[in-house]
C-alpha cells in the first residue's frame, strides 16, 4: 500500500490567474453529488449486464470469466503467458517456485500501427512468431506441451476458461476478421501454421483478472482487479447466482461454486448516453476523432490513450483564443495524438514553483519561450483532466465495493496511468474515502506484473484441475 504524499488540491497555485483556462476546465471538476449520480447509474448498468433478460442490450457487459477460485498459494510449475492489449505485446515464462519466489522472464515486442489495423491473421501470425522466437532464445522444450495462459485484454464473451469470442475491439485495434471469432482458436491455428512448437492454450483471461489473481496469490481480501493504463476496466467477485449468463448455461450442481469473477468491461459505461450529463465538448471531440466513435465513453474520460489528447484539445482551444503560448507554433499541439499522456504525468511531477519536467515536455513538443504563467496554466489543465479521471475511477470502485457489500477489501491495480502519474493513487484514495461509508476499509495495491503472473496462476489451476478430474 502506498501512503498519501502529494497535495491533491489543484487550486493551490494562486500566484497566477488564467481565467480562460479556468472557464474551460470548470466542467472537469466533479461535485460529490455528480459522483454519487455516476455511482448510481453504473450500478444500474452493471445489473443490466449481469441479468440474462437485459444482457444483450446492456452497455456494461459484465462478462463471466469462468474463474471461480482464487489461487491457493500452492500453485507451482513452469508456464508460458502472452499479454496482448496495450501498446506492447509480451511473451513471458513464469516459474512458480513458492508463494514468495516467482521467476519471470519476459520479452516485449512493439505492436505497429500496421498490425493493429491490418488483417487479424497477420496479428496472430506475429504473436506466434514472437512466441517461437522467445522459446528458441530461452531453450524452451519445443516438443513438450507447455501450458500457456493468454491475457487478452479486450471485451471477450467467454464460453469457457479456454474459449472466448471477441465482441468488439478497443484501444485503437481494428484488425479485421476477429470480431465474432474464438480468439483461442485463432491463436492456436497461427501456432500450428508455423508448426514449430507444441503449446497448449489452457486459459484466456482479461488483464484485470490477471491483476486480481496475482494479488490474491498472497493477499486474501483482494476482490477487485483494476487497470488504468492504455484502457481502463475492472473485474470483481460476484455471487454465482447473480451471474445469470453463467447460470443459464450451466446446470447448477449441488456444491457448485458460490462465486464467479466478473469482467465488468466498464470502459463502455456511457455508450448509451447515461454519462453525457458530465461530458465536456472536449470529450466529444476526443470521441469523434477516435477509432471507435460512440464507444468506450467512460474509458475515454479516464485512460492513457485519451488523457493527453484531452489536454491537447484544451490547449488548441486556448491557443486560438490567444490565452496561452501566444505567438508560438507547435506542430505537436496541432496534431492528433501528439500530446502524450506521459507528458501529463511528467508535468504534474513538478511541484509548486519548479518547472523542470514541464520544460522537458515543452522542449519535446517544440515550444521554446513559454512564460512561467503559461507553464503554470499548462499544469493546471493537466491537473483538471487527471483529477477527473481519478474521480471517475473512484466512482467505479465505490460502486463495485457497495455492490459486493464488503467491509474490508483490497484492490489490485496496474496500468501506466496508475503507475506513473504522481497523484493518481492519492486522488483515487481521497475520493473513495469521500464516497464510501465510514466503516468500510480498503487498500489500493500495486499488482506487479499482474497480466503475466495472473495468467500463469490460472494456467496452473486449470492444468491441475484437469489432472485431478482424470
Ligand atoms: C478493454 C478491457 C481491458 C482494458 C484495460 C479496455 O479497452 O476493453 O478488456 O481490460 O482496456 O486494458
Ligand atoms: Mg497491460
Amino acid at each position: 500500500t502506498r501512503s498519501i504524499t502529494n497535495s491533491t488540491n489543484i487550486t493551490s497555485q494562486t500566484k497566477y490567474k488564467f481565467p480562460e483556462a479556468h472557464e474551460l476546465c470548470k466542467e472537469f471538476v466533479l461535485s460529490k453529488k455528480v459522483m454519487n449520480e455516476v455511482i448510481e447509474r453504473l450500478t444500474k448498468e452493471i445489473k443490466l449486464g449481469l441479468a440474462k433478460a437485459t444482457h444483450d442490450k446492456a452497455t456494461v457487459k459484465c462478462f463471466v470469466t469462468y474463474v471461480q477460485d482464487f489461487p491457493s498459494g500452492q500453485e507451482r510449475g513452469k508456464y508460458l503467458a502472452l499479454d496482448l492489449g496495450g501498446t506492447n505485446f509480451r511473451v513471458l515464462m513464469i516459474e512458480l517456485k513458492s508463494q514468495t519466489d516467482v521467476k519471470i522472464i519476459s520479452k516485449s515486442f512493439g505492436i505497429s500501427k500496421e498490425l493493429m489495423t491490418g488483417p487479424g491473421q497477420m496479428l496472430f501470425d506475429f504473436i506466434a512468431e514472437c512466441l517461437s522466437k522467445f522459446c528458441t532464445e530461452h531453450n524452451v522444450d519445443k516438443k513438450k506441451e507447455i501450458p500457456l495462459g493468454f491475457t487478452f485484454s479486450f471485451p471477450l464473451m467467454q464460453q469457457g476458461l479456454d474459449r472466448g469470442i471477441l465482441k468488439v475491439w478497443t484501444k485503437g485495434f481494428i484488425c479485421s476478421g476477429v470480431v465474432g471469432q474464438d480468439v483461442v482458436q485463432l491463436l492456436d491455428e497461427a501456432i500450428q501454421r508455423r508448426n514449430e512448437i507444441k503449446i497448449k492454450i489452457v486459459a484466456i483471461i482479461n488483464d484485470t483478472v490477471g491483476t486480481l489473481m496475482a494479488c490474491a496469490f498472497y493477499k486474501c481480501n483482494c476482490r477487485i482487479g483494476l487497470i488504468v493504463g492504455t484502457g481502463t476496466n475492472a473485474c470483481y467477485v460476484e455471487k454465482t447466482q447473480n451471474a445469470e449468463m453463467f447460470e443459464a448455461n450451466h446446470e447448477r450442481t449441488p456444491g457448485g461454486k458460490e462465486h464467479m469473477i466478473i469482467n465488468s468491461e466498464w470502459g463502455a459505461f456511457g455508450d448509451n448516453g447515461v454519462i453525457d450529463f458530465l461530458r465536456t465538448p472536449f470529450d466529444k471531440q476526443v470521441d469523434e476523432g477516435s477509432h471507435n466513435p460512440g464507444r468506450q465513453i467512460y474509458e475515454k474520460c479516464i485512460s492513457g490513450l485519451f488523457l493527453g489528447e484531452l489536454v491537447r484539445l484544451i490547449l488548441v482551444d486556448l491557443m486560438q483564443k490567444g490565452a496561452i503560448f501566444a505567438n508560438q507554433e507547435s506542430h505537436s499541439i496541432q496534431e492528433k495524438g501528439k500530446f502524450l499522456t506521459r507528458f501529463v504525468s511528467e508535468i504534474e511531477t513538478d511541484i509548486s514553483g519548479a518547472f523542470d519536467y514541464t520544460d522537458c515536455v515543452l522542449n519535446e513538443i517544440g515550444i521554446r519561450n513559454a512564460s512561467d504563467k503559461d507553464k503554470a496554466c499548462l499544469r493546471y489543465i493537466c491537473q483538471a483532466v487527471s483529477t477527473r479521471a481519478a474521480q471517475l475511477t473512484a466512482c467505479g470502485l465505490v460502486c463495485l465495493i457497495n455492490k459486493m457489500d464488503v467491509k474490508d477489501v483490497a484492490i489490485a491495480i496496474d496500468g501506466s496511468v496508475y503507475r506513473h502519474h504522481p497523484r493518481f493513487h492519492d486522488m483515487l484514495y481521497i475520493n473513495m474515502k469521500r464516497l464510501l461509508q465510514k466503516d468500510i476499509e480498503f487498500q489500493l495495491i500495486l499488482s506487479e506484473d499482474g497480466s503475466g503472473r495472473g495468467a500463469a496462476l490460472i494456467a496452473a489451476a486449470a492444468t491441475n484441475s484437469k489432472m485431478n478430474s482424470k
